[in-house]
């Protein structure tokens, strides 16, 4: 089985309570600070409709000396959470340790990260550890740098260890030069993943693409836009006080009123405006060719003059004032000049050509 299919098994994650077709949210903290913390803001996005909670339990930070998670103790703040709450819990996992200590917490989802992702022997060891445990869900974000195969091939080793639950989140990409964004979110990467595994549940996380928490509500609304499958959205009880990524954190009533907003794109309604209007694409494409081919044939017979008449093919004078005249006229049409300018050449180029085919 060649390396990139395998994936195209992969059927939509269900999750209790989320309708078919409805967005899968995934928000809390980005860590699990306290076990307070926690709590308060599991409280806080249960009451808003989410039905699945995160928490950094370990977190991988850059830097040294930032606050790197609270560790395992954190793991019984989040069976509390799903004790009252009922949600599902999510955390990350990096290392062996880890997954061992989140299957015994019964951690529902475990999230690969996006240092994680980029270095397949840990991977592996991560998959190796999950091995028979198919009761899991694991998601895989994007790995940092901007490698579609890494991503793939990161997937592809958390299902062969026998993980069917299995998602992809977008976190976008770490790129040297200067953006609005903290990550690049390269969008064309996760739409061939969507190509290449069509049944996948992809997520978008709009926190860590955009890094402010101003950014959230209008990524959220162009990832559903763009057809991803649901959110995750880091949501602090007191965001401005959080211990990590404290600055894209939103707080739950934001959360509430991101959500509330959100225009979810899905089903058959839209399916059929959009084939309405790609019937149209066809009927310009059509009208287009058409034209193009009673153009040539024109063209063909001016040839046929010129040869009558022992002029020639290429007349530099008349080219320029039909290039001058139909950049007016495309401007007027609102068409950039250089799309203008570059059809024109393509076509004069091949008028030429039927011309010259002429006198052989
Ligand atoms: C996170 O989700 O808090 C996290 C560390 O994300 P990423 O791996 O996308 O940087
Ligand atoms: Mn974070």
């Amino acid at each position: 089985m060649s390396a990139l299919t395998t994936l195209q098994d992969i059927q939509p994650l269900s999750i209790p309570g989320v309708e078919s077709g409805s967005p899968i949210v995934i928000a809390g903290p980005c860590s699990a600070e306290t076990e307070q913390q926690t709590l308060d803001t599991a409280r806080a996005v249960k009451a808003i409709g989410v039905k699945v909670y995160r928490a950094g339990v370990w977190k991988p930070r850059t830097m040294p000396g930032s606050f790197e998670g609270a560790g395992d103790v954190a793991l019984a703040w989040l069976q509390a959470v799903k004790q009252e709450t009922g949600m599902l819990v999510a955390t990350e996992v990096a290392t062996v340790e880890h997954v061992r200590a989140a299957l015994d917490a019964g951690i529902d989802i475990m999230w690969i990260g996006a240092r994680t992702s980029a270095n397949p022997f840990a991977v592996q060891e991560i998959a190796d550890q999950l091995q028979g445990h198919d009761e899991v869900t694991v998601m895989v974000k994007n790995p940092i740098n901007p490698d579609l195969e890494l991503w793939v091939g990161a997937l592809q080793r958390i299902q062969r260890a026998g993980i069917t639950r299995l998602a992809a989140i977008h976190r976008g990409f770490s790129s040297a030069g200067a953006h609005i964004y903290r990550n690049d979110p390269q969008w064309h990467i996760p739409f061939e993943l969507r190509r290449l595994a069509p049944g996948l549940t992809i997520l978008c996380d709009p926190s860590h693409i955009g890094g402010k928490r101003e950014f959230v509500a209008s990524l959220s609304q162009l990832a559903l836009n763009a057809g991803f499958d649901g959110l995750m959205i880091e949501s602090h009880c007191d965001p401005d006080h959080a211990l990590s990524d404290s600055a894209q954190q939103v707080s739950p009533e934001a959360l509430k009123s991101i959500l509330g907003n959100l225009a979810v794109r899905s089903g058959a309604p839209i399916e059929d405006e959009l084939s309405l209007l790609r019937q149209q694409i066809d009927d310009c494409d059509h009208e287009l060719l058409a034209v193009l081919a009673r153009r040539m044939s024109v063209s063909r017979e001016i040839g046929r003059f010129k040869k009558a008449h022992n002029l020639r093919v290429l007349q530099p004078s008349r080219y320029q004032d039909v290039i001058k005249a139909r950049l007016e006229e495309a401007n007027r049409l609102g068409l950039a000049d250089n799309f203008t300018q570059y059809i024109m050449q393509a076509i004069h180029e091949e008028s030429v050509r039927q011309q010259l085919d002429l006198f052989d």
